[in-house]
């Protein structure tokens, strides 16, 4: 055994070190006090602020500042940061936000990402607990999505990294592994991929970046609920397979970015199941609707994937970023991605120990602990909390649904299939308005609204036609702010109108 280096030892070379720890270490203590009071304070009371508000310029133009050679004070950069960044912020927190898919956070996170910073653990591989915590969740996912102990799981940023390493397992399983080492081009093989229109971009681009290239991707029509169509789709891989390409990958989705659709996922197992082709969902916010007993149903043959991406950072509340991917047969994910290095040795005992590692799954070696966060989320609030609030978001919208069914000037765009609500306002009087204008008017409403602070939609574009889209994913949206949507886009809107009108009639004069 060796010998303990002794601590005198220690402390006399810890003397002539460079060290970035603070010598002052209960002065550090006091003002890692206040910060964190700070955002437990700005988390507390975020129904007092606005959800956004627009950066001043000589704000924006302070982070044009030169770099700092010297130090400053930690309290003078967080007074800096309370001033200048806190109250800039994208409003994902706020529960006035609905625009895009985002979710809200939680203190919990919060405090489980200061913890995962003070282990600052490395999750590429190796033995330590964080994997263990990592692992922990891989095994709670299986048993949520009715996956096999021989699936593979792996955090990742987000659903668009998840749907692009699901994509070049397929590619792999397709090609054989060599592809990996002789090229797609090598193979001979012309391969496609299909999903719905309703598809999230990132599944282009997974196809970009994979080298497989973006037309191969047959982007089928939708069904009037935004689904994908069964019987075309099927009709395609037939064709292409006639023509000489070979269809390799079939991506579902749970839960459109544009609609909260849910492709008919039973189905699209049992044609990828007879077409023998991979069959991958996004389910980047939708599949967490699992945890909701009411929702789970739904997507009935998500279990039969051989792969599944989904974020825990938006239903899931998790703070950013925490995406996850799922593999049925964790040895052909392995194989897709696993490479040896001298420096990335393995041994039986050690540090080194613990093989199979995560950087054996994915294109990142160096990783950080998504899992702590993810694992304090699942734990502090429990699946049955986390689901109720799943439900409570597509109450909202359905909610939402009734409000607008009983005001004339605001009408449903796209059936509400989940959490996110399409509409337009229209016409309150009986003039003629030319549909770009009425686009160009329901344009201004989400601007405006943005700026006003107090609710904030996004916009999409459904058949054509603008769309105010209200995507109700955080846990702090109550009906509160659904009433202040209907209100304020009405006053928005008549004013808007009115204002058009005016316009017209001097022109006619
Ligand atoms: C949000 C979303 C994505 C992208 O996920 P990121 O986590 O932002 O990378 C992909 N697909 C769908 C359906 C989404 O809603």
């Amino acid at each position: 055994m060796l010998q303990r280096i002794d601590s005198e030892v220690r402390s006399k070379e810890a003397e002539g070190g460079q060290t970035l720890d603070p010598n002052d270490w209960r002065g550090l203590r006091a003002q890692a006090h206040y910060m964190m009071d700070d955002m437990l304070d700005y988390l507390e009371h975020i129904r007092e602020r606005p959800v956004w508000q627009p950066i001043p310029a000589e704000v924006r133009a302070r982070f044009h500042a030169a770099l700092p050679s010297l130090p400053t004070q930690l309290a003078a950069a967080h007074e800096e940061f309370m001033r200048e960044v806190l109250p800039y912020a994208g409003g994902n927190v706020h529960p006035g936000f609905m625009g895009w898919v985002q979710g809200g956070g939680t203190p919990v996170g919060m405090l489980a990402e200061m913890l995962a910073a003070g282990l600052n653990a490395n999750l590429g591989g190796r033995d330590h607990m964080p994997i263990e915590v990592e692992q922990q969740i891989v095994r709670w996912m299986r048993e949520i999505f009715g996956f096999p102990e021989s699936a593979s799981g792996l955090f990742v940023t987000g659903t668009s990294m998840a749907n692009l390493i699901a994509t070049v397992i397929a590619r792999d399983v397709a090609l054989g592994f060599e592809a990996r080492v002789r090229g797609i081009v090598a193979s001979g093989k012309r391969l496609t991929a299909y999903a719905s229109n309703a598809a999230h971009g990132c599944v282009t681009r997974a196809m970009d970046i994979s080298g497989i290239g973006s037309d191969a991707l047959r982007l089928i029509t939708t069904d009037g609920r935004g689904r994908i169509d069964l019987d075309l789709l099927e009709e395609t891989i037939e064709q292409d397979r006639r023509a000489g390409f070979a269809p390799f990958l079939v991506v579902g989705t749970a839960g459109t970015t544009d609609t909260g659709a849910i492709d008919n996922l039973d189905e699209l197992a049992e044609i990828c199941a007879r077409q023998k082709i991979w069959f991958h969902v996004d389910g980047a916010y939708g599949a967490l609707a699992m945890l909701a007993p009411e929702l789970a149903p739904r997507l009935k043959g998500l279990g039969r994937a051989d792969s599944l991406a989904f974020d825990f950072h938006k239903w899931g509340q998790v703070p950013y970023d925490a995406g996850f991917l799922l593999v049925r047969d964790g040895v052909v994910h392995r194989k897709a991605f696993a490479a040896s290095a001298a420096y990335l040795q393995r041994e039986q005992r050690g540090i080194s120990g613990g093989s199979s590692w995560p950087c054996d799954y994915g294109p990142d070696l160096s990783r950080g602990f998504h899992a702590l966060k993810t694992w304090f989320t699942l734990k502090v609030y429990g699946t049955e909390a986390l689901g109720k609030t799943i439900a409570g978001t597509c109450e909202l919208a359905r909610y939402l649904e009734e409000r607008i069914a009983e005001t004339t000037e605001i009408e449903l765009m796209a059936a509400v299939e989940l959490n996110i609500v399409c509409f337009r306002y229209r016409s309150a009087f009986f003039v003629e308005i030319r549909e770009i204008e009425s686009d160009h008017i329901n344009r201004e409403i989400v601007i405006e609204l943005q700026e006003s602070g107090s609710v904030a939609p996004s916009s999409t574009i459904l058949r054509g036609r603008f769309c105010i889209r209200a995507a109700i994913v955080n846990h702090r949206t109550t009906r509160a702010e659904i009433e202040m949507l209907i209100e304020q886009t009405l006053a928005l809107g008549r004013a808007l109108e009115s204002n058009y009108v005016s316009c017209l009639k001097t022109e006619l004069n």
